[in-house]
Parts: structure tokens; sequence; C-alpha cells
């Protein structure tokens, strides 16, 4: 292990404190590379933290469950050492309808409870599941890969990039002919054309097609959202393939575990350290200087942000290619997500399901929004006015799997709703109206569990605008980026540059604007760091 003194120009200094920069990081520094991780925040973490939000109770902040952190990053950062656990939902989702009626998914249940609304549709569950599961093989095997570069120049450039891509049609060409199609109808349509070409019932297509508009504002019909459903199936939760779990500690146990590794592994993490600005020269990154005018020589920066957010900000326009500057200027972010975490005083009591006492219903994603019809009226909505008045919330209560987060005989709730506008369309400030959608949100819970809006102890609001600013996700988008069609693989950010490697030399990006994109995933910084170390030795770039 070498540790970095000040003024020494460091291998790596890494932008943002993200997972993805930690994640990095710790790649980085296990080769023996200087790293030094420059945050903003006075936590390392990006949105997956956990926080004290009101006295006495803690939650995940901004991200709040865990599927998608790929088992191998998991063991390469041995992370379980550094004291991740993770735990199975008791019950994967809970859907109440209305005042009689619900849905439960889960292993061994479901059937039984589709059935009460299709017998037709509980018929088809175990092939939708098979489908659904070959395709999102084909994207677990290209998870921890580089995109083939488009690039373009010479031959021993292209050559490689050329290699890559015929490996990847050679992994393609196995699928058979049905698969193939179902995985264009998944990449190229909407998730509500593909869950009806399945399914009959609402409830169901209700409960899947949650996947496709979280984070995506859009209409689960609009092209392009089957694959933002398919983005959230690809994970696991210890080994059962498309779970969602909880990590004991909240979400800010995985990146607490992933700065500890770092830290064993020599890395010198830096919180409340905001980069000002990427230095460069002849067309090289040199380092970066934060906002307190610290400088950071460096062989390589890496951005562990938004591009938008890189590019746009921290470095000087002029040092750009103009094709690249006014491209990135179009990158599409904006994610319809307003996020709350609520202190309770007890636990909901449904409607359709009563109870206060702990039961298996409250261990799950609970989904309020009976159909695709209704996701894609709060939709139109949210377009017109701004935000839904009919709004989509999936609540989640980990205190039911974890006491570290409440005081005895208390919850804590998360609340991802969608749809509401990145941006106002009036042109109005979402700080004005903050506080009258958050009523909305609790208003709706409400409707399903009466004793709901008496039970609030303390609440923790971020509308878009607080996303941004909180988390610099800029346009308050969860992923980075939106994840359609043009902005994935080879694509993200953009063409010429899905290799992690910026338009810069020595300037590379670790972030979820690049492939595979966002959630807790862990893979842009793994595959950023290889594609890094790799430079290193092929002596593009040069160890301090
Ligand atoms: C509300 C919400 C709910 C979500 N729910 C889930 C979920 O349940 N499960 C899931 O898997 N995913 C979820 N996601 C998505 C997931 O959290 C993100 O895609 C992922 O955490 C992004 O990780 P990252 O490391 O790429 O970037 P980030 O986490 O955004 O990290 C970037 C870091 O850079 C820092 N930074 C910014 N500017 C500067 C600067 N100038 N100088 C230094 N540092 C800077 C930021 O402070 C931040 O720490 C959610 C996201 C949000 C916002």
């Amino acid at each position: 292990m070498r540790t970095v003194t000040e003024r020494q120009t460091r291998d790596a200094v890494i932008v943002g404190g993200g997972h993805n920069g930690l994640v990095t990081a710790c790649y980085l520094a296990a080769a023996g590379l200087r790293v030094t991780v420059l945050e903003r925040r006075p936590v390392v973490g990006g949105a997956a933290v956990t926080e004290e939000f009101h006295p006495g109770f803690r939650n995940s902040v901004a991200a709040y469950t865990v599927s998608l952190l790929n088992p191998k990053i998991i063991r390469d950062l041995d992370l379980a050492r550094n004291g991740l656990r993770i735990v199975a939902r008791q019950l994967a989702n809970f859907l109440p309808l209305d005042e009689m009626h619900y849905l439960k998914l889960g292993a061994g249940k479901t059937a039984a409870e589709v059935a009460k609304f299709s017998a037709a549709d509980a018929g088809r569950l175990d092939a939708y599941a098979q489908r659904l599961d070959a395709v999102a093989d084909v994207l677990r095997d290209l998870v921890l890969e580089t995109p083939p570069n488009v690039t373009s120049g010479s031959w021993a450039a292209a050559l490689p990039e050329l290699l890559s891509g015929a490996r990847l049609g050679k992994r393609l060409s196995r699928l058979d002919l049905p698969m193939r199609r179902e995985l264009l109808s998944l990449f190229g349509g909407s998730a509500g054309d593909y869950l009806d070409g399945w399914f009959e019932s609402a409830p169901i297509k209700a409960a899947y097609g949650f996947d496709g508009i979280v984070g995506n504002y859009a209409s689960p019909y609009a092209p392009g959202s089957a694959y933002v459903l398919l983005h959230h199936v690809f994970g696991e939760v210890n080994g059962k393939k498309g779970a969602w779990g909880h990590a004991i500690g909240g979400m800010g146990a995985i990146t607490q575990a992933m700065a500890k590794t770092a830290a064993e592994r020599g890395v010198e993490i830096r919180i409340a350290s905001p980069v000002r600005e990427v230095t460069t020269a002849r067309g090289r990154v040199t380092g970066v200087v934060t906002e307190a005018g610290e400088s950071f020589p460096a062989r390589c920066v890496v951005s562990n942000l938004n591009p938008k957010l890189l590019y746009g900000s921290l470095i000087e326009p002029g040092a750009l290619p103009p094709d690249f500057r006014e491209r990135i200027t179009r990158w599409r972010c904006g994610s319809g997500t307003f996020r709350m975490n609520v202190a309770l005083s007890e636990l909901p009591d449904f409607r359709c399901l009563p109870g206060r006492s702990p039961a298996e219903h409250h261990t799950a994603g609970i989904i309020m929004a009976p159909s695709l019809a209704y996701m894609e009226r709060a939709y139109l909505d949210a377009k017109a006015h701004g935000w839904s008045r009919e709004p989509i919330v999936e609540m989640l209560i980990p205190s039911t799997l974890d006491d570290s987060l409440a005081p005895p005989g208390r919850h804590v709730a998360s609340l991802f709703c969608q749809h509401v506008a990145p941006e106002l369309p009036d042109g109005a400030s979402w700080d004005a109206h903050r506080e009258t959608v958050a009523d909305l949100m609790i208003e709706l819970v409400t409707r399903h569990a009466p004793n709901f809006k008496a039970a609030v102890l303390g609440r923790q609001i971020f509308s878009p605008l607080d996303l941004e600013r909180t988390f610099g996700l800029s346009g308050g988008d969860i992923f980075h980026g939106k994840l359609s069609l043009d902005q994935l693989f080879s694509a993200r950010p953009m063409l010429g540059h899905g290799d992690y490697r910026g338009p810069l030399r020595g300037l590379y990006m670790c972030g979820s604007g690049t492939h595979p994109g966002g959630g807790v995933t862990g893979a842009p910084g793994h595959n950023a760091a290889r594609e890094i170390l790799r430079d290193f030795k092929r002596r593009r770039l040069r160890r301090a």
C-alpha cells in the first residue's frame, strides 16, 4: 500500500464519492495506485446513504432498496467482512387496490393471488418469469463488460473494438429466434404493450409495470419503458435472481463498507471537498482544483458525476471538442421522482388488509397504483400540471426488517413517488410547491391506510430540485441520464466514449451516466477501473 502526501501527484483523483467512485477507488488502489477521492458532501455514498432525518429516526434517504449490486463486486471488495448484510423481504410486493382488494407477490404465493383476478394470468406467470429471466441473463452477461467503442481513425484503434463487437454478436447469436424477438420487444417497446401481450388483469400488470416507470418520467406505454422494466430485474438478493432486499443499516451500510475497504487499501477520502474545476493542458487533464482552491495534480481524473454536470460545470468549454461539447448539452436527464422519508408512531393499517402489528405485507414494496392506465394518467397529469394529482407511490418500511433504524415500536418509511415534472411547466420553483405535493403523497397513502397521516411524526422531502441540490443529480435524474436506447451501452454517454474514456487524455467516467447505467450496481465503477488499469499497463498513463 502506498500513502499519499500533500502536493504529491496522485495516480488518480476521483471526483465524487458515490458508490461507483468508491468502487473504482477500491480496484485502482488494489492494483497499487495512489488514489484520492474528493466528495462534495459531508458523507460519502452519493444517493446510497443512511442519515438521521428526524431525531432518533434513520433511513436510506434516497436509494432505499438493494438488488442490482453486483455479486462479484461484493466479493472483490470484501463488503461482507466490512459489515454489509443484505436480508430478503418476507414478501416481494403488496398492492392495496381498494377497500376490499389487494394483490400480494412473493415466493409460492403469486399464482394464487393473481388467480383472484384471472386464472389465465395465473397460468402464464411461470412462462413470463422464464422469458424475462432469460432476457435479463443477456443483460447480466453484459453488465460487467465494456461496450464496444465506436471509433474513427486507424485500424489499430478500431480492431479491438471490432473484436469486442464480434464477441457480443457471438453471444447474441446463441439466442434462438423467439428470444431475439423478445429482446427486441424489451429493448425497443413499451412496458405497457409488453405486459398487455402477456396478461389480461390490471393488478399484475401494475405490479410488474411499476418497474417500467421508476425514475422514468414517461407513460408505461412510452417506447423504451420496457427496457427500464428489464433494468430493474437483472439483480439478485443472496443468489435469488430478480429479488429486492434490504441492507441492514440502510443503503449507507453498502457505501460505508466500500469506504472501509477503500481506506484499508490506502485510498485517501476527503469529504466536504467539492471540486470546482478539472484542469487541462494541451488536450489532457492535469488534475483538479477544489472550491477551497486546493490543487490536486493527477495522472488521471475519474468523474463519478452525471456527464452533464461534469462537462457543463467543471471543464472549461474551450478544452472540449466542439461536437462533443454541443452534444453533451443535449444529454437527457430528469426523473419524475419525488422522494420522502417519514418517521412513524405506528405501522399503517390498510383497509383491505387490516392490522397494525408487523405482518409480511409491511415488509414488502407497497405499490399504490392499481393499473397501467392509472400510471399513464399520472404521467399525463404531471406533464400538464407539474405533478400528478393521483400519484404513484411505492412505500417501503425498512424498520420492519431492521431494528437499527427507529426507536422500539416506531418505524421509518420510504415513499418513492412518481410522477412529478422535473421542471414545473409554468417555470415555478419546486420550492413553492414542495409541501403541497408532500401533503398529497401522505393523503394518497392515508386513503389506503387511514391511520397513516396521524402516525407521521416527522418528514423529509426531496423534490426533483432538492435531489439536484443535495445529491448533484441533474434534473433529479436518479440514473444520471435517461435509460433510453440512444443513451445506452456504447452510446452512454455518447458514441465514441462508451468505454469510460472522456474526450481528453487522462479523463475517465465511472458514474451511472456510463454503461450499464443507474442503480446501486457498482458496475460502472468496476468497468471504469478495468479500463484505467489497462491504460496504465499500456503506458498511456504513467505511474506517479
Ligand atoms: C430518490 C432515489 C431513489 C433511488 N432508489 C434506488 C433503489 O432503491 N435501488 C437502487 O439500486 N438504485 C436506486 N436509485 C438509483 C441509485 O441510487 C443511483 O443510480 C446511484 O446511487 C448512483 O450512483 P453513482 O455512484 O453513479 O452516483 P452518485 O450516487 O450520484 O454519486 C455522485 C457523487 O458525486 C458527488 N459530487 C457531485 N458534484 C461534485 C463535485 N463538484 N465535487 C465532488 N463531488 C461531487 C455527489 O455528492 C455524489 O456523492 C435511486 C436514486 C434516487 C435519487
